[in-house]
């Protein structure tokens, strides 16, 4: 085992162990120049997982079971995958193959879920993979999307990456869902539909080739054939007589493919029972089709051989990659921008650092308080000005009041009658006393008590949306302080309008006392009775006696000190209690959740945006990287 392994270290990739020389010629060295830098650049950009952002250049590998496609990828790596009848492959893995320079022991890694193993011996890979697939795919024969990567660096390898995918299987065997076909040919999908990827089809000799299932998918994603691919396998297996048909298929003649058509003959399982080196089997695949009577001269046309695979497969994928950069440097500056945008819309969040952050919610919650203070001054500079609002709202409260005046005639007439039905004694019609007066006065202040609170209720919900909007504007990425505010502001509000509520009833209820100082009554008085010797009527020697006569246009006159008062005292009330001191209780409890334990709590609840804000960040930083490493190819 040990004596095995070195040898495997340097150089050899047999199975047995037996063989002794590296595999020359199979990979051209001069290619190595021109290809490397391409593939360092993919695998560079998937190292800092920009494949997270967009798709990158790769290989798929697909093909019905059985088809070869673990031979055809045993053949280019140099290395035994797991094989067998039934299905094998059961989760996609990505075999990243580098080329490493002479002298360097044989490495392998692989990669999946949060497992990472190295290890140096070749035949471990096989368990290695199948471990893997039972970590993600369960034990028995499901599958799972889950990737694998086995990364395998060798100086005998060809620069690739290329992804086996399961196989495609038509009928479920024992213990797999009916649905087996549909879900591989999904997840395949899913690898071979991105323009990025190059499509291996592999496909027997020995089967109608036009009716692959394989072949017919990736038709579907590409029409044309321009990034597909056809591998021909099994050509020792081949029925005889049909050996003409399947020239004519390599010669790209019956299905063609831009990217056409190479044949191969990988280790049959007699070989591989043989314990055939994989080398031993590169001879071997030459010397048949050097003899072979129709395939010959494909060799010439470089058709034939895993070693021309190796080569074309490799070229094809730089070409693909040159072809692809434009594009991928397009979505990479697409995606920053987008980003960037993005970024800046969400500002700077909280920082990591307990402390700092503790400073953080002070800054945000200060500029908080300003735009509520700023809000409830009435500082000009937000769009709707809450001033322009409120004054409409108490414009329409002394609308609503001087339109009663006009209607006071008939109101007072409507109170009168129904005075004289119900209350009057024995005194004739129009001879009233000043409880009449002040009945009137009170039946007619108390019908504006109903309008006054829908004033004040409409002036909560206005107020109580301006400061919502204040706190969402500021809180944004703070779901929970958000949320905070809004129910703060909705009880504050309660509290505040069942405070106003209060006075204004008090308010209504002084009201029924009936009292003025105002010079308006008393000028109505002296205008409407005559001063005696030059004195003027005040409130201390008291309306004469026939001023009872005048009493209508007393009560008027009165009614429009009560209007008046009114006016002015409903909007103060509201103005003081319902924004001023409302504004003033909301920024105060909202600086006290700063202290003790609410602060951790509150920080908790905002780790969600910060994550957000992370990944962004995140993305933003690799996709830069990938842009600077991409400007150095153009
Ligand atoms: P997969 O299911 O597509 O991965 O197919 P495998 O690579 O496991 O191959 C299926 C069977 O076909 C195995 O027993 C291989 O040894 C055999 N096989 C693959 N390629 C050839 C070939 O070129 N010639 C012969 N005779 N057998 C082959
Ligand atoms: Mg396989």
């Amino acid at each position: 085992m040990e004596k095995e392994r070195s040898s495997l270290g340097e150089f050899s990739l047999s199975d047995s162990g037996e063989s002794s020389k590296p595999l020359e010629g199979v990979f051209h060295s001069h290619l190595e120049e021109r290809v490397r830098p391409y593939i360092d650049l993919i695998d560079s950009l998937r190292l800092i997982g920009v494949e997270e952002d967009l798709a990158l250049p790769s290989i798929a590998v697909i093909g019905d079971q059985s088809s070869g496609k673990s031979s055809v990828l045993e053949a280019l790596s140099g290395v035994a995958l797991p094989r067998g009848s039934g299905i094998v492959t059961r989760c996609p893995l990505m075999l990243k193959l580098k080329k490493i320079r002479g002298g360097v022991q044989w490495r392998a890694a692989i990669t999946y879920e949060e497992e990472y193993i190295e290890f140096d011996d070749p035949s471990l890979v096989e368990g290695h993979v199948k471990d893997a697939q039972k970590t993600l795919a369960g034990d028995g024969v499901g599958i799972c999307d889950e990737l694998i990567t086995l990364e395998i660096m060798s100086p005998e390898v060809c620069d690739l990456t290329l992804i086996d995918l399961p196989g495609i299987a038509r009928v479920p065997v024992y213990g797999q869902p009916e649905d087996i076909g549909d879900q591989i040919k999904s997840l395949i999908r899913t690898y071979i539909e991105k323009d990025q990827t190059i499509n291996l089809v592999v496909v027997p000799c020995n089967v109608d080739i036009a009716t692959t299932e394989a072949l017919k998918m990736a038709q579907e994603v590409d029409p044309e054939g321009k990034r597909t691919l056809a591998i021909l396998t099994k050509p020792d297996l081949i029925d005889k007589g049909t050996e003409k048909n399947v020239l004519d298929i390599v010669k790209n003649q019956v299905i063609p493919l831009s990217k056409g058509y190479i044949i191969v003959k990988c280790r049959g399982q007699k070989q591989i029972d043989e314990k055939i080196s994989l080398e031993e089997a590169t001879r071997v695949e030459r010397d048949f089709f050097k003899r072979h009577e129709y395939f010959k001269c494909l060799l010439n046309e470089e058709k034939a051989t895993v070693q021309c695979l190796a080569t074309k497969l490799t070229q094809d994928l730089v070409d693909h990659i040159k072809k692809s950069l434009p594009l991928l440097s397009e979505q990479i500056k697409k995606q920053l921008w987008d980003l960037r945008k993005e970024l800046s819309q969400c500002e700077a969040g909280p920082p990591l650092d307990p402390q700092k952050r503790k400073y953080f919610f002070i800054a945000v919650m200060m500029k908080f308080n300003e735009k509520i203070n700023r809000l409830s001054c009435g500082e000009a500079g937000n769009e709707d000005n809450l001033f322009v609002q409120l004054r409409s709202e108490f414009k329409k409260w002394k609308d609503h009041l001087d339109s009663t005046k006009s209607t006071f005639h008939e109101t007072v007439q409507t109170l009168m009658k129904e005075y004289d039905l119900k209350y009057r004694g024995r005194e004739l019609p129009g001879f009233c006393d000043y409880n009449v007066f002040e009945t009137l006065v009170q039946a007619l202040v108390i019908q504006l008590k109903g309008p006054a609170m829908d004033t004040l209720r409409v002036i909560r919900d206005t107020i109580q949306k301006q400061f919502s909007d204040v706190s969402k504007a500021c809180f944004n990425n703070y779901p929970f302080l958000t949320c905070v505010a809004t129910n703060k502001i909705d009880n504050i509000q309660s509290k505040q309008e069942a405070k106003v509520e209060q006075r204004i009833l008090e308010q209504f209820e002084m009201e029924q006392l009936v009292y003025t100082q105002d010079g308006i009554y008393f000028k109505t008085l002296n205008e409407t009775q005559p001063a005696v010797d030059g004195q003027k009527a005040s409130e201390n020697n008291c309306a004469g006696l026939d001023s009872r006569s005048k009493y209508p246009e007393m009560l008027k006159a009165y009614y429009e000190i009560v209007v008046q008062r009114l006016a002015d005292q409903v909007p103060m009330l509201i103005r003081y209690f319902m924004l001023k001191e409302s504004a003033q209780l909301l920024c105060s409890e909202m600086l006290g959740l700063l202290d003790g334990a609410n602060v951790t709590e509150v920080l908790r609840e905002e780790s969600e945006v910060s994550r957000h804000r992370i990944n962004m960040q995140n993305r933003a930083d690799r996709l830069t990287i990938a842009q600077e490493k991409l400007s150095t190819f153009f």
